[in-house]
């Protein structure tokens, strides 16, 4: 069909990306872009030559965290260019797109496979190793205009849960969404999995960890590990930094690094 050679001539031009994680949640909060953007930052702190894509166009918090909230999308030649943050990491996202957050509720389906096309297929992204993609929840329009776009031979889903999530349906619905599109599932991502005290540095399990585990074993998918609530990570959040940047050395940080070598 005409749709399939619009995929070669897309996937050819996507060609000088290596590999694509795609970055999925069941429900919002549970620090899916907390998780793709300090997974961005410690593949571009290994060396990686790393990019990311933020296209969760009804709340693109990538842009926050990076302190890039005021930018705008850039042109060069017909070409979006990125903006470059820590190590070279390329940063592109719907926000830069946005004046507000009412912009975003104009867009219908169509307009924004159009985007998340072009943001594919036209960003100066170079050659990269490795793209993160920061979907919206769910297994609605835009990750489904993603997978579609992606040879699915080279790129793979990273689905991220917190322990309370992992009592709904939600997660296997990601799943369920993974192994209809055939696209391979690298893992899962515990979030917010026990609390790490500050003072006397004890883990706590506020909602109970472990789930994540079992859910993989269940479905019979790859664990990448667990990230605790740590009040630096919020913290981040709320300063505009990536907590990675200012914590690469503490316990939190570790476990971030467990996650990439597991990738
Ligand atoms: P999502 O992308 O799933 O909607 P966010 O990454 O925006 O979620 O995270 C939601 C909020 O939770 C943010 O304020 C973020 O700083 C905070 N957060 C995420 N993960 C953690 C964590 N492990 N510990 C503490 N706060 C976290």
């Amino acid at each position: 069909s005409s749709c399939q050679s619009n995929d070669a001539d897309l996937n050819m031009k996507v060609g000088n990306i290596k590999h694509t994680f795609i970055v999925m949640s069941g429900k919002g909060g549970v620090g899916k872009s907390t998780v793709s953007v300090n997974l961005a930052l410690s593949l571009s702190m290994h060396g990686l030559k790393t990019g990311i894509l933020d296209v969760d166009i009804h709340g693109p918090s990538v842009p926050k965290m990076f302190g890039l909230s005021k930018e705008k999308i850039k042109m060069m030649d017909d070409q979006i260019v990125p903006q470059e943050v820590y190590n070279g990491l390329k940063v592109i996202s719907m926000g830069f797109l946005l004046n507000s957050s009412e912009d975003a509720v104009i867009l219908r389906g169509p307009a924004k496979a159009g985007i998340i096309r072009q943001f594919l297929e036209n960003v100066a992204w170079g050659d990269l190793d490795c793209l993160v993609i920061d979907c919206p929840p769910g297994t609605g329009d835009e990750p489904l205009s993603v997978v579609q776009l992606l040879d699915t031979s080279r790129s793979s889903a990273v689905i991220v849960t917190t322990p309370q999530q992992l009592a709904t349906i939600d997660v296997e619905k990601s799943i369920s969404f993974c192994k209809q599109l055939n696209l391979p599932i690298t893992g899962i991502v515990e979030n917010m999995s026990g609390f790490i005290c500050p003072h006397c540095h004890a883990e706590a399990d506020i909602f109970s960890s472990g789930g994540g585990y079992k859910l993989s074993q269940k479905f019979d998918v790859s664990y990448l590990g667990a990230i605790p609530i740590d009040m630096e990570i919020a913290r981040s959040g709320d300063e505009e930094r990536p907590y990675l940047s200012s914590f690469p050395k503490t316990e939190t940080a570790a476990r971030f690094g467990e996650i990439v070598e597991r990738l």
